[in-house]
This record gives structure tokens, sequence and C-alpha cells, in this order.
């Protein structure tokens, strides 16, 4: 068995890369195959995804749009969608600035095909990433919608956004390598995306595992003491179990025995407000300690990377 301490990954390098890139990257986090990303793997990898409804896989690309548009009535049919998992704003008179992930605008094309501005808005991402909307076109193609002007605005410029905006339209995405018990209390925070190594396909007895189960560190009990020599026996007896179990039956099964301390890989990916409101929870001194020793530090790198944001916000741990 393996035992390493909790840690995190701000994923900022992903903000630079194509949506497709990103989502390939994050979606074989639940596989643990990122082995097999090459040049040519993400249309394939995406069009599977799609396909077998692994729907949260989409949501970790996220873009802002800015939609410029000449009747106001266009701009109320767009509203009486109530659009849920898109972030709106009308920073000028018939313009709206709008971010959501790719799923998002996927799913309001699909739901909303008749509305001008959710069409003019598919078309646009269709015509820029055709991959994502391959199931969705119309027999009569992606046309051009009279009146409605979408333009991506890019990250440069939702960077430049006054903090107000910026903290409602920025997205960012942290891989964390915790405990279970931990992503449990984490996946509580219902306006983020997430997703998980999976336990049902990912066989820790193969070589890509180096043929063990990976534990974290438990900060409750100090190295060295009876305490945690009683945790090491039972990952150990624990770890046995799952191998033996894995010798007639699937991950799925066997995983029935693995702990709450089995490290796990999960990429939480949320705007700067709901960071916020997770960072407000989770350093508080009611927070789980576990958790505060992961949010802690998490929350002093959000603060050189978004000052204006949460400069003022203390982790009270
Ligand atoms: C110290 C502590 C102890 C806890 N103990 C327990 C426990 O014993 N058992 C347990 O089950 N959970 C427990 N929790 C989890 C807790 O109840 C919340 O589920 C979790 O912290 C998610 O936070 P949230 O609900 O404030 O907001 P999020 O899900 O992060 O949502 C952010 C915001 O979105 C809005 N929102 C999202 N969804 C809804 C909705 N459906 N309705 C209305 N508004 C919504 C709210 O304005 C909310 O502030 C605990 C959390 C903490 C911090």
């Amino acid at each position: 068995m393996k035992i390493i301490p909790p840690s995190f990954e701000i994923l900022d390098d992903l903000d630079q890369q194509s949506l497709a890139i990103r989502i390939e990257v994050c979606g074989r986090v639940c596989y643990k195959s990122e082995d097999k990303i090459s040049e040519s793997s993400c249309e394939p990898f995406i069009k599977n995804i799609v396909k077998r409804g692994h729907n949260s896989v989409m949501e970790m690309g996220v873009l802002t749009l800015k939609v410029i548009y000449d009747k106001e009535s266009d701009a109320t049919r767009f509203f009486a969608t109530l659009p849920k998992y898109l972030v709106i704003d009308r920073p000028d008179k018939k313009e709206l600035l709008i971010s959501g992930s790719v799923r998002a605008f996927r799913e309001m094309y699909q739901s909303y095909s008749s509305v001008k501005i959710v069409k003019a808005m598919a078309g646009f991402l269709a015509k820029k990433h055709p991959m994502f909307f391959f199931d969705c076109e119309s027999k009569r193609g992606w046309i051009p919608q009279e009146g409605v002007l979408v333009e991506k605005f890019d990250l440069e410029k939702v960077d430049a956004l006054p903090a107000d905006l910026l903290a409602r339209h920025r997205h960012i995405a942290v891989k964390f390598y915790i405990n279970r018990a931990i992503t449990h209390e984490i996946v509580r925070h219902r306006p983020c995306s997430y997703l998980q190594e999976s336990q049902r396909y990912c066989r820790y007895s193969q070589s890509k595992f180096d043929n063990q189960v990976t534990f974290i560190k438990p900060m409750f009990f100090k190295e060295g003491t009876e305490e945690y020599a009683e945790w090491e026996k039972a990952m150990l007896e624990t770890e046995k179990i799952y191998l033996k179990l894995l010798e007639t039956s699937s991950p799925q099964a066997a995983r029935t025995v693995l702990p709450n301390s089995c490290k796990t890989e999960l990429i939480t990916y949320a705007n700067l407000i709901e960071w916020l409101h997770i960072f407000k929870l989770r350093t508080s001194p009611g927070a789980e300690p576990s958790m505060r020793e992961i949010m802690n530090p998490l929350l002093e790198r959000f603060k050189e990377i978004f000052p204006n944001v949460f400069g003022d916000l203390q982790a009270k741990g």
C-alpha cells in the first residue's frame, strides 16, 4: 500500500488549452486513462462520452459569450426559459454576457431550439466546435439569426472584468488528491461541476497503480503513535482483502471493502462566487479538520491569483 499526504493542483494551465483538450484531460480522471491522450484522441473520446450520457464530463469546459441583440422581445423570450445553469449579466443595453459549460449550452439548445438567442449561441458554438454539437444540428443546418450577434468573450477579457462580474463569470478548476470522506463533503456544494476517479473502473491491482491501493495520511493520528499503527494495520488488512476479492470479482464489487481513507482524485470546477462560499464554510473552525487542512492553503493560493475577490477572506485555522 502507498500512503500520501493530501494535496491539490489548480488547473489554470488548462485555461489556456482548447475546450476539447480541457474536457478530455478532465474526463480521463474518472478512468485514470490519461496515458491514452494523444494528438487525435479528444474527438473520439468526446463523441463517446456524449453517446454514453456521461454528461458531467461536458461540464468541464466553460466559456463566455457576448450576445448583442436588436429586439427586447428576443431577450424576454430567452429569459423566459429560466436558464438555470448559465451565468447571465446585462452589462449594457441590448447586450448580454453569458457564461456556461458546453453541457449547459448544448442542453439549452436541445430544450429551447426555437428561441432566437439560444439558436444563435448554439449556431456560433457549433461552427467553432462542431464536435460538441454533432448530434444537435437540424436538417436545415445552422442558419444565422438576424438581429442577434454572438461573439466569444475571451478569458483575458473575463479576467479584466470588475470584481463583481469577474466573480460571477470566471470559473476555475481544482484537482484534489484527498480521501473519500472529504470528497463526500465537497460534492455537497451544488453549483459546481465534478469529476472523480472511479473505483468502479479503476482496478488498483494493475501495474499503472503500482499494484496497490493508495491511502491518504490521516491528519488525526501522528506517525509513530499507537493510533497511527492501528490505522496502518487496518489499511493493510483492507488492501489485502480488496486484492483478494479482485481475483474473482470486478472492481465495483471489490471496492465495497475500501475505506474512507482511500485516496481519490476529484476535480471541482466552479465560479469564484461559489469558491468564496466554499472557503467561508470549509475554512471555518466548525469544518472538518482534514477539510481545513486542504482548504486553508488553497484559499491562500486563490488570494494570490484573484486578490480582488478573495483578498479580504481570512482562513480561520
Ligand atoms: C460545519 C458543517 C457541518 C455539516 N454537517 C452536515 C451533516 O451533519 N449532515 C449533512 O447532511 N450535511 C452537513 N453539512 C453540509 C451542509 O449542510 C451543506 O449541504 C454543504 O455545506 C453545502 O453548502 P450549501 O448548502 O450552503 O451551499 P452550496 O450547495 O454550495 O450552494 C451555494 C448556494 O447556492 C444556493 N443553493 C444551491 N442549491 C440550493 C437549493 N436547492 N435551494 C436553495 N438554495 C440553493 C444557496 O444560496 C447556497 O448558498 C455540513 C456542512 C458544514 C460546513
